[in-house]
């Protein structure tokens, strides 16, 4: 049974916050490895450089009220991610600019880690990755805490705890991983792997307001108005999800940890599921994951696949290089795609700086899910 402490949380209000994170933690019985002297990554989701308003990353509110807490415990704070793309410390530092981090770093005394070092960790209990590569910051952390967003995701359905993880893996080698496991189910065994090695020792969803529809980066900003605690990243995603109403059984990461045994019982405290779920949260458009691709000729017609709004794309090419499969060519700066090739990971749609990205759904798909 892993507790979940579930807060109303209206406003990006960095005190009540605080108040909020102290709550929980007495809720949660204290957190004892957040020692003082304890070197703490925090990873927060910046998917990629944009304002905070937007929602698409994790509001610097949520981290700069974690890192108050931490530093009254004393621990000694580093705040990291990196995004997809290319991975060179001018792209980190711009990105903790626009994103707000800077600030928050400038605020608190938190590190920023600016370097794009990596290094090789062994997973002993691994299910498909028994090295990985990791940010050498992440290896050096004693704790790691995942500040999540609550969005909805094109591969993933949701991102919160444990799709945050994945940015522990550093820059382009996230396309490499996509590539060894284009299958979502093996993708998501994969980040299983990413979970039992980071082991963070507490999670933290910013569900003050989440993104629904075309996420994690095309969608709208939604409000929900919550603020998610545990020490367990699939329990704290089993609220999260919930409360843009998806069950576990929707969300293939929440199904992973289900196979491999890890997904515990969850207890909600403080405040009731239910009474803050939105009803009406849009879900991504995904792919289709039911038998029926099983038969090559109806895949074809039905698969989802990404596709371009020639007039909202400024041929770039991040889409290009974020492609694992190579199935993107630019003619005459315009992206085309090559369906055979595609692997239906999204990573065009979530790099797109433009949202010119969209992922085409045949409009029955909604009944076979
Ligand atoms: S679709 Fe987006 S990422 Fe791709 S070239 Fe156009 S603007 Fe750039
Ligand atoms: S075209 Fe887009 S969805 Fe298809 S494999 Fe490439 S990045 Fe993934």
């Amino acid at each position: 049974m892993a507790d979940v402490v579930l807060s109303r949380c209206e406003e990006y209000d960095v005190d009540r916050i605080e108040c909020l994170l102290y709550d929980a933690l007495d809720r949660l019985g204290g957190v004892a490895a957040l020692q003082p002297g304890a070197r703490v990554l925090v990873k927060p989701n910046l998917l990629m450089k944009r304002d905070p308003q937007r929602h698409t990353t994790t509001h610097p509110a949520v981290v700069e009220a974690l890192v108050r807490v931490l530093a009254y415990r004393g621990c000694d704070v580093t705040i990291a991610d990196s995004p997809g793309g290319p991975f060179t410390e001018g792209i980190l530092r711009g990105l903790y600019t626009v994103t707000g981090m800077r600030e928050v770093a400038a605020r608190t005394g938190a590190r920023l880690n600016e370097s794009t070092d990596s290094v090789q960790v062994e997973v002993p209990s691994a299910n498909l990755s028994h090295m990985l590569t990791v940010l050498r910051c992440a290896a050096e952390a004693d704790l790691i805490i995942s500040v999540g967003k609550i969005k909805t995701h094109g591969l993933t359905a949701y991102t919160g705890a444990v799709k945050n993880l994945f940015g522990l893996i550093p820059g382009t080698l996230k396309v490499d991983y996509h590539a060894r496991f284009p299958d979502i189910r093996d993708f998501c065994l994969g980040l299983m792997d990413v979970v039992a090695w980071a082991k963070p020792c507490l999670s933290v969803l910013d569900g003050v307001w989440g993104m629904e529809g075309k996420g994690p980066s095309g969608g709208s900003p939604r409000k929900i108005g919550a603020l998610v605690v545990s020490e367990n990243p699939h329990a704290a995603d089993v609220v999260g999800a919930g409360l843009i109403g998806l069950a576990p059984e929707e969300v293939p990461t929440l199904r992973a940890a289900r196979e491999i045994g890890v997904l515990p019982e969850v207890r909600v405290l403080k405040e009731e599921l239910a009474a803050l779920r939105v009803q009406d949260f849009r879900k991504a458009p995904a792919e289709c994951q039911t038998g029926i691709l099983a038969n090559p000729l109806f895949a074809r017609i039905v698969r989802s696949h990404p596709y371009v709004h020639p007039r909202a794309c400024v041929g770039c090419g991040a889409c290009q290089n974020a492609c694992p499969a190579k199935a993107i060519a630019l003619k005459n700066g315009v992206p085309r795609f090559n369906y055979e090739k595609c692997i239906r990971c999204y990573c065009c749609q979530e790099l797109c700086p433009q949202t010119a990205v969209d992922v085409w759904q045949p409009f029955f798909m909604k009944w076979l899910k």
